[in-house]
């Protein structure tokens, strides 16, 4: 099978909504540009990518450990961090129908001016500030604060507490997993740039030594990287770009994003990040070295992928299709179903019991689908829709051998296996 990219996003984002990976946000009140809704398929698929995530991040080292920080927090934090001021992108407005887009998207600036028979021109770049601004309490006027705009700055006003309260030395990290909020001005490419997306990041503090702290950025940026490769992303479709210094973030001393190439062009996948002592300087917070008996401003490399992001580029890398069927080759570990459980027939009731038997006994340890709908071919063809890997089929001769037959998503080879063996199988393929 050759992967076919014409129109690729356009196919992913039919097969999203006609599966029920993502929907349009409020769609039945005409949707909310930037704002997506995840169906039965999109929040596994979602989930396991944040499942592997921890799993790699913090389960399997002994140097990381989690936080799950509040979405809205006091807004002095914004202040102290730089976002109410710094969080900007370049807004320009269309002098003609007064339309606002990014500055520095040159596509969309000339999809736009395709819309209009005359010249455009835009007005000067204003800055735009990206946090959402929330009003809180019953007594007027409302304490305004803000929605979060990145995830990170929860871990920032918690380093004390994860100091005082665990056991992490320097070096150590704090990852987290949540949702942030960005008032973007051209929200777009299916779910690429929303205005509510999860973000899954890793702030590693080090010593303030320039030589420690960039091979430690060198090492997060390989993993990370890596980690994308062995999720099944393929590596032509993956590579580093480094921040030239006029792009850099407010708090970046160094800055290089993984991209993915998307069928619209070389995109972000994830940032790493040299925040240097930035963040908890701004916050006043130190470190105490007890084995030296020092104190020092730690220095921060960050790793800063987006959920969404990942979940889509997921999706694109595995897209596949030729005239008999449409197939999506996520990775085991990612796809919504890890298997799925065909009766050979639905109208014999001791096949089907029997059937039934063997997909209630592994639904305890995997996610396991039930299909027993029309005939296996249109069952074949709906589970590689949607990147079920290992088709099971019980038959007239299971009843009597005791075995089924696997068939293989990618290959479409079929296997014999003894009912008794396809736990192990599974374990081995899926854990
Ligand atoms: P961009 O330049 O595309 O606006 P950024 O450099 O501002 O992105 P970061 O602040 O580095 O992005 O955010 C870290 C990660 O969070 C990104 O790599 C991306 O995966 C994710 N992310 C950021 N903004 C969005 C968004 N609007 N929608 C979806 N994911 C996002």
């Amino acid at each position: 099978m050759t992967k076919n990219n014409d129109n690729l996003l356009e196919k992913v984002v039919s097969l999203c909504k006609r599966r029920g990976f993502v929907f349009p946000g409020s769609e039945i009140y005409g949707g909310l540009a930037g704002f997506w809704d995840y169906g039965p398929l999109g929040v596994e698929l979602k989930n396991n990518i944040k499942k592997m995530w921890w799993q790699d991040m913090v389960y399997q080292r002994d140097d990381v450990v989690g936080l799950d920080a509040a979405i809205i927090m006091n807004p002095e934090v914004w202040e102290s961090s730089g976002h109410t001021k710094s969080l900007v992108d370049p807004l320009v407005e269309c002098k003609i129908c007064h339309k606002r887009i990014r500055a520095d998207q040159e596509d969309k600036l000339k999809e736009h001016e395709g819309e209009h028979k005359e010249k455009v021109e835009w007005t000067e770049p204003k800055t735009f500030n990206l946090l959402t601004e929330v009003y809180l309490g019953v007594t007027e006027p409302k304490e305004k604060t803000y929605l979060r705009g990145e995830i990170t700055q929860g871990v920032f006003v918690n380093f004390a507490n994860v100091v005082s309260s665990s056991r992490v030395k320097i070096p150590f990290g704090i990852a987290q997993i949540g949702k942030a909020f960005r008032n973007e001005i051209t929200p777009g490419n299916f779910t690429f740039r929303s205005r509510e997306f999860e973000q899954m990041e890793l702030e590693y503090f080090v010593k303030p030594e320039e030589k420690e702290a960039e091979k430690v950025f060198d090492y997060w940026k390989n993993q990370r990287l890596n980690w994308y490769k062995n999720l099944g992303i393929r590596a032509e479709n993956l590579r580093f770009r480094k921040h030239a210094d006029n792009e850099l973030a407010h708090y970046a001393r160094m800055a290089e994003d993984i991209e993915y190439n998307s069928p619209f062009g070389w995109k972000e996948f994830e940032g790493i990040h040299h925040r240097g002592d930035w963040d908890l300087s701004r916050h006043n917070l130190k470190y105490r070295d007890m084995e030296t008996n020092t104190e020092y401003t730690p220095w921060v490399i960050e790793t800063s992928g987006g959920v969404d992001r990942a979940a889509l580029f997921f999706l694109l890398d595995a897209y596949y299709e030729d005239e008999s069927r449409v197939v999506l080759k996520l990775h085991p570990k990612l796809a919504p179903n890890q298997a799925a459980i065909f009766p050979l027939v639905a109208n014999k009731p001791e096949l089907v019991k029997k059937a039934k038997e063997v997909y209630d006994d592994l639904r305890k340890e995997f996610r396991v689908a039930w299909d027993d709908r029309g005939n296996i071919g249109k069952r074949y063809y709906s589970q590689d829709e949607i990147g079920t890997p290992f088709c099971i089929t019980f038959d007239f001769d299971s009843l009597e051998d005791k075995k089924v037959t696997i068939r293989y998503r990618d290959t479409m080879e079929q296997e014999r296996v003894k009912i008794e063996e396809l736990q192990p199988f599974l374990d081995k393929k899926l854990k």
